[in-house]
């Protein structure tokens, strides 16, 4: 009889959603975590009083989150005290001014129509659109695998309203997006999403152009930080059962007959195991811990062709005073083609630009606990990428910072610079380094068109039998919705062919 039923590779969302959703179904299950912290992206960690959010800085799309709490047999209002974030989005413009977008869908379409009575028309007809699009993904991507033809045909079955955003697949986020509004300083509201699937607008999928309205559906801040997430789907995990190992890291999976059956640890002791799930990036499994020798030829090269995820910078700071932004949530408002422009000219040949837009989180707005008494917290997602022409991260970082933060002071919030007492930065090659994502790829592979659904790795592995994959690396993508959604297909696929 082997050590365990189950091997759960790394502790981020996927993984934890997987861990204890299988513990549930009563199989004995060990979950190993390289780092002393769970959460992967989505974790929390402490410096000099303050808290400060590894990655992820909200959550949106709560339903397939409650779906798994459900399913364990409690929910997810009862494990995570979750604040709601009104206003949804704050936009900042080159010269200082601000438009900000509260929770409500109304009063937005009012705001929209001050800047173009035409487009706040078409804010109606768009949030129709997306609302249903969202719903009917809901009740298909979210919930079941898409690996195959046969799992595209069971989607279908399932809503047959799935059909109808068939032709919104083969159109990009831009498309979508300029089919509704045709004011600049709209669309300037609504280009920066984009990135959040970390590809500029012409590339992303249609179907993503949803976000801008599902944002107003119900944005959340867990209190105490986003580790408040991956910490009660471990809490509820190991009260079912689950064993959680830190500072564990898996060296290479154990293949027999084809067969995943079990996992040799960097320290070199194995484990043996029934069945393996996977939460870390499929090129980093497939490749380096199973091995091509373990693999048809085919796969090795398809393997291969997947192309690694845009990665960010992460710049934290503790502030003595409230910084002069309008909510948890701001943005340096850039257009659709502003946003391309940065992916093709400074992404590719990796030229660092001193005029990036970024995202601007704002966690002390939310909750005050992150901070001592007074005192705030400032997340910054600026523009990076993990090659940089002619130099590295390791050099670039105190300039780079320092940069952002001048930057910043200039008129998005002004005085900034005065107020900073505590600076840290998190470097594409920091989150490669303690992360172990490859290139400190943020959701592993592209989300492009290419590596959508059938065409991304597989949650049940085609080429290794007893193997699974949860998180980015596979359907339905990166996210935090999405990697605990993957917990949940892999662990009901492992219900249904795996007694
Ligand atoms: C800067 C940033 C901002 C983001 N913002 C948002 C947001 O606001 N909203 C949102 O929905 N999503 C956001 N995301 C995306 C979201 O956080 C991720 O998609 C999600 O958390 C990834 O979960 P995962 O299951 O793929 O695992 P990961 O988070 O990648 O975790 C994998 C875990 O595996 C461990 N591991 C790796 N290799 C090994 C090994 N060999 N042995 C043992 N353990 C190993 C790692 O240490 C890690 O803990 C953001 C991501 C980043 C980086």
């Amino acid at each position: 009889m082997a050590d365990y039923d189950v091997i759960v590779i790394g502790g981020g969302l996927g993984g934890l959603s997987a861990g204890a959703l299988l513990s549930k179904q009563g199989r004995r299950v060990l979950l190993l975590e390289q780092s002393d912290r769970i959460g992967g992206c989505c974790s929390t960690f402490e410096r000099d009083g303050f808290r400060f959010d590894v990655g992820a800085s909200i959550v949106e799309i709560i339903q397939p989150i409650e779906r798994v709490f459900e399913k364990l047999g409690t929910t997810l209002q009862k494990e995570v005290d979750l604040i709601a974030c009104d206003p949804m989005m704050s936009y900042i413009f080159p010269d200082g001014s601000r438009v900000t977008y509260p929770l409500s869908v109304e009063e937005t379409g009012r705001i929209i129509a001050e800047m173009s009575p035409s487009d706040g028309l078409k804010w109606r007809e768009f949030c129709a659109f997306a609302d249903d699009l969202m719903n009917v993904t809901l009740d298909t991507f979210f919930q079941m695998p898409a690996s195959t033809l046969g799992d595209m045909a069971a989607l279908i079955k399932k809503n047959p309203r799935f059909l109808k955003f068939l032709p919104v697949f083969l159109s990009s986020y831009q498309d979508i997006l300029e089919k509704y509004f045709k004011d600049e300083k709209v669309l300037k509201t609504m280009a920066y999403q984009a990135l959040y699937f970390g590809l500029p607008p012409n590339l992303v999928p249609g179907p993503y152009a949803m976000v801008p309205y599902s944002e107003h559906v119900g944005i959340y801040y867990p209190r105490g930080g986003m580790i408040r997430i991956p910490e009660a789907l471990e809490r509820v995990g190991t009260q079912l059962g689950m064993e959680v190992r830190r500072k564990t890291r898996v060296s290479k999976v154990e293949v027999y007959g084809g067969r995943a059956s079990g996992v040799v640890l960097a320290d070199g002791s194995e484990i043996t195991t029934d069945l393996v799930v996977s939460d870390i990036n499929a090129k980093t499994l497939y490749l380096d811990l199973i091995g091509e020798e373990h693999l048809p030829t085919p796969v090795v090269k398809g393997i291969k062709s997947y192309k690694l995820s845009i990665s960010v910078p992460m710049i934290y700071l503790g502030l003595d005073a409230a910084p002069d932004l309008d909510g948890h949530h701001s943005v340096i408002a850039a257009s659709p083609e502003d946003v391309n422009r940065f992916y093709y000219e400074q992404v590719l040949p990796g030229r660092l630009n001193d005029e990036n837009f970024g995202l601007i989180c704002w966690p002390t707005h939310t909750d005050k606990s992150l901070a001592p008494r007074g005192k705030h917290v400032l997340n910054l997602i600026p523009q990076g990428f993990y090659h940089l022409e002619g130099t590295d991260w390791d050099t670039e970082k105190p300039r780079f910072i320092e940069r952002t933060i001048n930057n910043l002071s200039k008129s998005a919030i002004p005085g900034l610079k005065d107020h900073v007492v505590t600076a840290e930065c998190a470097t594409p090659l920091d989150f490669e380094r303690q992360l172990l994502l490859p290139e400190g790829a943020i959701y592993c592979l592209q989300q492009d068109l290419a590596a959508q659904a059938v065409f991304r790795p597989a949650a049940k592995s085609k080429s290794i039998k007893g193997l699974y994959l949860v998180g980015s690396s596979t359907h339905p993508g990166g996210g935090v919705p999405s990697t605990i959604a993957s917990g949940y297909i892999a662990a009901h696929l492992i219900e249904q062919m795996e007694s």
